[in-house]
Formats: C-alpha cells, sequence, structure tokens
C-alpha cells in the first residue's frame, strides 16, 4: 500500500552520526521505508562560523564547562525553515531537562503536524536567548541529565513515529497501550499456556470476549492502582470501574 509522508522530523544536532542506528532498525526503519516519516538530520556545525567549525564557548560569569552558541542555531533553524517551507506554526522543540515532561498525550498531540524541528544541546546546554527566540516549546524526557539532546529526540520520534496510521502493524494496537487510555496496559500473556508452573489465567483462554475484556479492564484498574494512583484522579472511569477501584482500595488498606 502506499502511504503519504505523513511527519518530517527537522533535527539539529552536532552528532547526526548518532541517529544511524535506531532510524535503520525496526518500526522506525520501516515507517522511512514506506516514506510515512522523513528525518533530516541538520549538523549544527555547517553554520559555524569560523574555520574551526566552533558551535560552543565559555560561559559569561565563568563557570565549567561549555555553552552552545546562538548564531549556528539561529542559523540553522532559519535555513531548515526555509529550505522545508515550514510555517510559523511548526513546533520548534528544545529538548532540555527543564522541559515539559514528555507524556503520550504531547506524543499524540505532536503526531498532529507534518513537520517538527528538534534542537539537540550539548555540553552545559544552550545559550539562553535559543530558548527565548528559537524554541517554540521545551521537552524533557525525563527528571535525569543525559549528555546530550540527541536521544531525548530519538525517544520523541519514536513515541510519535509509532502514533502515525501505517507505522504500527495495526493503530488499535496503540489504543490499548499504556497511558493511551490513562492507565497502564493489562498484563499479556502468550504461549505456552503453562510455563514452570506458572499458568495463563483461564478466562484469556475462554473465547468469551466480552468477559476477556472485563478482565483486562480490571486488571488494568487494579495495575495502576498498585503503580501508578496518580493517573486514575484523570482517567475516564464508569461508576461500576469507580467502586471496583475503591474495593481494591479497601482491601489493599485492610491488610496493611
Ligand atoms: N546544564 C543543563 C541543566 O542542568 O539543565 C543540562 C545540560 S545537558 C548535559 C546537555 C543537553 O542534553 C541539554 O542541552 C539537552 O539538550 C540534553 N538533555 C539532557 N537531559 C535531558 C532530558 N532529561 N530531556 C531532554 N534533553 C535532555
Amino acid at each position: 500500500m502506499a502511504w503519504a509522508v505523513a511527519m518530517r522530523f527537522h533535527v539539529l544536532t552536532i552528532f547526526p552520526g548518532m541517529f544511524d542506528g535506531p532510524l535503520s532498525e525496526s518500526i522506525i526503519a520501516r515507517a522511512i521505508e514506506r516514506g510515512l516519516v522523513e528525518v533530516n538530520l541538520h549538523d549544527i556545525r555547517d553554520f559555524a562560523k569560523d574555520r574551526h567549525r566552533s558551535v560552543d564557548d565559555y560561559p559569561y560569569g565563568g563557570g565549567y564547562g561549555m555553552v552552545m552558541k546562538p548564531e549556528p542555531i539561529f542559523d540553522a533553524v532559519r535555513s531548515v525553515s526555509t529550505e522545508a517551507s515550514l510555517g510559523d506554526s511548526v513546533p520548534v522543540i528544545l529538548l532540555t531537562p527543564q522541559g515539559t515532561p514528555l507524556t503520550q498525550p504531547i506524543a499524540e498531540h505532536l503526531a498532529t503536524y507534518e513537520d517538527l524541528v528538534m534542537i539537540c544541546g550539548r555540553y552545559e546546554g544552550v545559550d539562553e536567548r535559543v530558548r527565548e527566540r528559537v524554541a517554540t516549546c521545551e521537552l524533557s524526557i525525563g527528571d535525569y541529565v543525559l549528555s546530550g539532546g540527541e536521544l531525548a529526540a530519538m525517544i520523541v520520534i519514536d513515541a510519535v513515529t509509532r502514533l502515525i496510521p501505517g507505522a504500527v502493524g495495526s493503530i488499535e494496537s496503540t489504543e490499548d497501550d499504556s497511558f493511551s487510555t490513562g492507565l497502564l496496559q493489562f498484563p499479556q500473556y502468550t504461549r505456552p499456556h503453562v510455563y514452570e508452573d506458572c499458568e495463563v489465567p483461564e478466562v484469556l483462554l475462554s473465547g468469551n470476549h466480552a468477559e476477556i475484556e472485563r478482565w483486562r479492564r480490571r486488571e488494568s484498574l487494579r495495575r495502576t492502582l498498585e503503580r501508578r494512583p496518580e493517573l486514575l484522579g484523570h482517567a475516564d472511569l464508569t461508576e461500576e470501574e469507580r467502586e471496583f477501584v475503591e474495593a481494591l482500595r479497601e482491601e489493599r488498606d485492610s491488610t496493611n
């Protein structure tokens, strides 16, 4: 089947080679091969002004480390925007541990765009003026510090690509993924039926789809309550499901 390009990622980095592995395997590689996704890598050093291709400099005010200079990043974003004829509404994402934590709803929102620009920082980070004047949003992939934004950009590419119709076998398979429903996903099993004395729950072998659905939903609720109870506050639950969660809570509290 022929698909139209659904998403173009424009990544600004000083290490384009880091993307070789992740882009050449599995779902992303297939999406690129099918023409569903394009990943355009732009080396920020190509926009440096001096013969050493410098992209960093000492921090004003002193201190350790280096900071990424503003000019090559401003120029790289302008060049990509012009070359790819990007409109003003295209998100320019600065990857930074200080950004909004990436979540599934954010990935779903990003998947609605046709183009995304991502800036990968290095060293002590990027000059603040990039954040102020170039970036339209800032994303973090978690409360820890990486050496650079490349791995974070790859995570955004992966999370967004799998939401593009045609990228995974069936788009429905992403719909009950953890967080997509607002809950953690139910436990999954495959053959064999018994492995080292451990059996697959009988209901999954029953062929009764209504019962299987009910079991999965309840296990999803149970698992979310055990591991990420804060998610339940925002989840869309029926009255019966609320009562089920309440019963689980009472059971848990009475055994503690
Ligand atoms: N000094 C910066 C700070 O404390 O906020 C951290 C700089 S970090 C060593 C270098 C680059 O890695 C950042 O500019 C950013 O692009 C990327 N990075 C590090 N951790 C990240 C995270 N959790 N999410 C997204 N990008 C991250």
